[in-house]
């Protein structure tokens, strides 16, 4: 099937992060398939961090296990350092997501490092990738979080997203993610970004991770789409929420991104009906979470028409 755009779900990692409430591995499984079967091609299951920092990602392994078994499904999974790599390798993952972030002090409170040291653990985990033949399918998508701004530090220089970027891509990187991890972004500073990268890093794929919490998630994806960007992130329901704007939507809406895009000629390869009925195995899972989004509320458009294939 032809896609324009790839829309990738993080619902049951970037979703799930923030819930405490444990969803059960037979629960995020029939998530993760219903939204396979809609024609979701990707899917960023999980994180591989310690069980005790992140309780609700402790049956990781057993998350990918089920997902991979999904015909023609990408399974990704977010780790933030080699000893993640290793585990997401050894579960046979299809894709890495690599996070550190372009404010320092962002990357201290995350991942308890300088960003300096985490490049360092990306170069390794390259290496390691390399080192086995069976591994090296493995795609590795270096992530550069709070790239528009940061709740600790404020601005963050479009120069040093840059830099972190370039240094990424002469380590090895395959793509790369270009996160607003806290909703700060506005359409024209994105526009302006993924312009500079994609003239700067000769051609390597870039994606797009937007955050809603101030109300301009999709319309930073329209800047980025204007910027050529053809890989966006998104969550189902728009779970998440952000810890530091109690009752703001988290990630931009899988169904409402999945609109925005079929309505304008771009083909996903979703289903947007059956996508908005996979909303019910969550609310069924987790009752006591918010979902958002427009489309699931409104309904379609009479006589909308998806993007013709
Ligand atoms: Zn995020």
């Amino acid at each position: 099937m032809h896609r324009d755009v790839v829309v990738c779900e993080v619902g049951p990692r970037d979703g799930l992060q923030i819930v405490s409430h444990i969803m059960p591995t037979s629960a995020k499984l029939e998530w993760i398939g219903a939204e396979a079967a809609a024609g979701v091609s990707e899917i960023e299951a999980c994180s591989f961090v310690p069980p005790q920092v992140l309780p609700q990602f402790a049956d990781a392994a057993e998350v990918v296990a089920g997902a991979l078994k999904i015909p023609n499904l990408v399974v990704s999974v977010l780790i933030p350092n080699l000893k993640g790599a290793e585990r997401a390798f050894q579960a046979g993952v299809h894709k890495i997501n690599y996070v550190l972030s372009a404010s320092e002090s962002h990357n201290l409170k995350n991942v308890r490092r300088s960003t300096h040291e985490s490049l360092e653990d990306f170069r390794r985990i390259v290496e390691l990738r390399n080192s086995n033949t069976e591994w090296r399918r493995i795609q590795l998508c270096g992530s550069v979080s709070t790239a528009f701004g940061c709740t600790i530090e404020g601005k963050v220089a479009e120069d040093a997203v840059v830099r972190l970027a370039e240094q990424y891509v002469e380590h090895g990187a395959d793509k790369l993610s270009i996160a607003d991890t806290v909703g700060y972004a506005n359409p024209a500073q994105v526009k302006r970004m993924f312009t500079r990268l994609r003239a700067q890093l000769g051609g390597i794929e870039l994606s797009g991770h937007f955050h809603d919490t101030r109300g301009l998630g999709l319309a930073n994806v329209h800047a980025a789409l204007d910027a050529g960007v053809r890989s966006f992130d998104a969550s189902l329901g728009g779970m998440g929420g952000c810890p530091w704007a109690p009752g703001a939507t988290g990630n931009i809406v899988t169904e409402d991104l999945v609109f925005l895009l079929e309505a304008g000629g771009l083909r996903t390869g979703i289903d947007l009906e059956r996508l908005i009925e996979v909303r019910k195995i969550v609310e069924r899972a987790l009752p006591k979470e918010p979902l958002h989004g427009g489309i699931s509320k409104a309904g379609l458009p009479l006589g909308f028409q998806p993007a013709v294939s």
